[in-house]
């Protein structure tokens, strides 16, 4: 009998050291020297994708979930990760077991409630709050090389010095007006005799049914508070402009509903030069389309007539496209040449995994020639002689090639002539 309860207590004492034995920061993915956003940002994505709300009947994902706000607990505080760090699972325990106020595993529906706001679950029964969109301008530059980056903007949160209750003291009452049902039922008399009830919303509370004697002074009794909120954005290699990226439920967070999703697209914004272009690269005048990209190369009359000319550009990575031709190769104005693969990478869902080979699509070159715009007087003769000469060996007219005649043409229904007969 003894033996047995001892078996049983080593059992439990086992059984809790297994499950409380993994490693916090493997848990969430991070390194030990993750900060402060990166464990929150672990945990809330860890915590979406093993909610039980997603995943019914998976003991596997629930377990995931309770271990990782269990993480996310202990982490989050500073006091207590400094804690973890020194004395690991051990360490918190004691702590724990010692009073103090400290690290407490929490139920994890209520970490995560107080992550997104709500009851900690998903939609369902939750109303849900609007979702966001947010335009955020990326440079060419950009969808070439791909990009992690950051972006703020205006996000309401739950006011975090009053946890969301409004209240400075967190004492929160029943609204008196209405009796916690945030509307009043009111009499109009229409006439002597006549009532008409009208149903309105309680103005003492605004409808919440609940009251605060003394107000947060950061919320202002509002609960949420709005501050510029940074989100890390990755643009990844040739995505197209306009490409939408869905943060769940990372829209304006309220204790009331579950956050909506913030959906950032992404658009193609004008290179600015102090700021894109450091390295005076060419690439960032170069205009896209899918996964094409044009550029207008520039030839003197010279280059084009006579060849023997080489241009380097550099492309948006600074690798170097050279376009050339030999001396003796002309280049007619407006002619389009395709430099192939020297386009946009083309997106793929594997695109950054090593085994993935990245195509791109083509450069198109465009040449323009640039006519001087003054001839100096000797030059032009000098040149008129030269044309003059080459023209009667092989030269070409225009106008006799061309096919037109010379002179009009008698025509049989051409009145104009048979006048002039
Ligand atoms: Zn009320
Ligand atoms: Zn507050």
């Amino acid at each position: 009998m003894l033996l047995g309860r001892t078996a049983l207590l080593f059992f439990l004492a086992f059984a809790q050291f297994a499950l409380g034995a993994q490693d916090y920061y493997k848990v969430l993915g991070l390194s030990k020297q993750a900060n402060e956003k990166q464990i929150k940002s672990a945990y809330r994505q860890l915590s979406k994708k093993y909610h039980p709300d997603k995943n019914p009947n998976d003991d596997t994902a629930h377990d995931k979930f309770v271990e990782v706000s269990e993480a996310y607990e202990a982490l989050s505080n500073p006091e207590s990760r400094k804690i973890y760090d020194q004395y690991g699972h051990e360490g918190l325990k004691q702590r724990q077991q010692g009073g103090g106020g400290g690290f407490h595993a929490h139920d994890p529906f209520d970490v995560f409630g107080r992550m997104f706001g709500g009851g900690g679950h998903f939609g369902g029964q939750q109303r849900r709050g609007p979702n966001i969109e947010v335009k955020v301008g990326i440079a060419l530059r950009d969808f070439y090389n791909g990009r992690t980056t950051e972006f703020q903007w205006d996000k309401q949160q739950i006011c975090e010095e009053c946890d969301g209750t409004g209240a400075a003291d967190g004492i929160v009452d029943t609204c008196r007006s209405c009796g916690g049902h945030g509307i009043k039922i009111v009499k109009h008399q229409l006439a002597p005799g006549m009532f008409q009830q009208v149903q309105m919303q309680c103005d003492q509370c605004g409808g919440r049914g609940k009251s605060i004697k003394h107000k947060c002074p950061i919320c202002q009794g509002q609960r949420v508070v709005r501050k510029p909120t940074p989100v890390s954005l990755t643009v990844q290699r040739g995505m197209a402009d306009g490409s939408k990226i869905v943060y769940e439920n990372e829209a304006d967070a309220s204790p009331d509903y579950i956050a909506g999703d913030l959906i950032v697209t992404l658009v193609e914004k004008d290179p600015d030069l102090e700021v894109d272009n450091p390295d005076q690269v060419d690439g960032v005048f170069f205009r896209r389309k899918d996964d094409d990209l044009y550029w207008n190369e520039i030839l003197s009359l010279r280059e084009a007539l006579l060849g023997g000319w080489t241009r380097n550009i550099t492309h948006l990575d600074g690798h170097v496209v050279r376009l050339s031709r030999p001396a003796g190769e002309v280049v007619q104005p407006g002619t389009i040449e395709t430099v192939a693969s020297e386009g946009m990478p083309k997106w793929h869902e594997d695109g950054d995994s090593v085994y993935h080979k990245t195509e791109f699509g083509n450069l198109y070159v465009e040449y323009v020639v640039v006519l001087p715009d003054q001839m100096d007087e000797s030059l032009r003769k000098d040149l008129g002689a030269v044309f003059d000469k080459y023209r009667k060996k092989h030269g070409v007219d225009l106008h006799k090639d061309s096919g037109r005649p010379e002179r009009p043409v008698m025509s049989g229904e051409g009145h104009r002539e048979h006048e002039e007969l």
